[in-house]
């Protein structure tokens, strides 16, 4: 979901090159970052984006990616087209409260707890992109593919849904509707009631900045066995063994360092 971190997104990719086959919104991020973070006018973004397309795609030619570039360069001109990070999500005691207690099964709860999280995702991603405030109207499916973020967010595998009569993740939401935690709209989207029952407070409860584990913070939160704290960025990570320490994304960044170090050695020995 780098759709909430495209800074960080944006230095991954200054870092690492393009991630998989998203070419498309790698540049669009890319060309937004030259603009708000780099300062880069249209024309040094645009020689910067070239250039860095010719260094880091295989096979590469001008014919092949310039209208690819040219859109990205163009959907950073428009100044509406923010360059979006959230750096965190706040939950709050009340939220949890009111989640801990509500009477369905545990792997249902954290759905429940990755729904508000996106739920607050969206929100803050509305405020930054429009300046305005969001209404009180907690609205989720729409786009449609907010239900696979969903699912692989909350860590609750449709092999869980299964064992209990779920085909999937539309079952689970009638499931909800049922129970009066949300109400079924047209064309999949589901509006969030059970987030109007929750008293407002500032109580900081948990900071979440892992969009794409959400149900590992609660996890985490209720004790859960094999989840504990990355030991460099404290994100909950699934432990799959004792010599589990850091989350991938640490894990590689200290390989690299490692890495590195190896082979400055390696010159210093050789030269
Ligand atoms: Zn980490």
């Amino acid at each position: 979901m780098y759709e909430y971190n495209q800074k960080t997104h944006a230095e991954r990719i200054l870092k690492e090159g393009f991630q998989g086959k998203f070419l498309k919104s790698g540049m669009r991020v890319l060309a937004k970052y030259y603009r708000d973070v780099e300062d880069k006018e249209r024309k040094d973004r645009r020689i910067a984006l070239y250039d860095f397309c010719e260094k880091n795609i295989e096979g590469y030619n001008r014919v092949k990616y310039y209208q690819a570039i040219n859109a990205a360069l163009n959907h950073a001109s428009n100044k509406k087209n923010k360059l979006v990070e959230i750096e965190k999500i706040v939950v709050t005691k009340e939220e949890l409260n009111y989640i801990d207690k509500l009477k369905i099964d545990y792997k249902y709860r954290k759905i429940i707890f990755t729904l508000l999280v996106l739920d607050k995702l969206s929100m803050e991603s509305y405020n930054i992109k429009t300046g305005k405030e969001p209404n009180s109207e907690h609205i989720f499916g729409n786009p449609l593919r907010k239900y696979n973020e969903l699912v692989k967010s909350s860590q609750v595998t449709s092999t869980m849904m299964k064992k209990d009569g779920y085909s999937n993740i539309n079952d689970v939401v009638r499931y909800f509707s049922s129970l009066g935690l949300v109400e079924v709209l047209n064309q999949g989207m589901i509006k969030l009631v059970f987030i109007n029952e929750i008293s407002e407070s500032g109580n900081e409860s948990l900071k979440i900045v892992d969009y794409e584990n959400i149900g590992l913070y609660y996890d985490l939160h209720k004790g859960v066995k094999n989840v504990k704290e990355c030991e460099e960025c404290e994100v909950p990570i699934r432990v799959k063994s004792n010599s589990t320490k850091y989350c991938d994304k640490c894990k590689k960044e200290i390989e690299r360092i490692k890495t590195a170090k190896r082979v400055r050695r390696y010159r210093n020995v050789t030269e």
